[in-house]
C-alpha cells in the first residue's frame, strides 16, 4: 500500500540540499531552440562561449 498523508519527505522546508542542485547551476538560453539549459561539466572551460544547448542545435545554427 501507499503511504498516506500526502506530505512528501523529500520537500521538507528549511533543509538545504548538500549537493549542488540544478537551481544553483548557471543557466543559459539556447540561441536555436530558445530553451533554457544548464551548465554541464563538459562545458566547464568554454561555458562563456556556449550558446546552444546541444551539438544538434549548434549544427542547426550553422545551416541558416
Ligand atoms: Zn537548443
Amino acid at each position: 500500500m501507499k503511504r498516506g498523508g500526502g506530505a512528501s519527505e523529500m520537500s521538507r522546508p528549511g533543509s538545504k540540499p548538500k549537493r549542488v542542485s540544478k537551481a544553483d547551476l548557471p543557466e543559459k538560453t539556447c540561441a536555436v531552440c530558445n530553451r533554457p539549459f544548464f551548465w554541464r561539466k563538459k562545458w566547464a572551460r568554454v561555458w562563456e562561449e556556449v550558446k546552444y544547448c546541444s551539438e544538434r542545435c549548434r549544427r542547426d545554427a550553422r545551416k541558416r
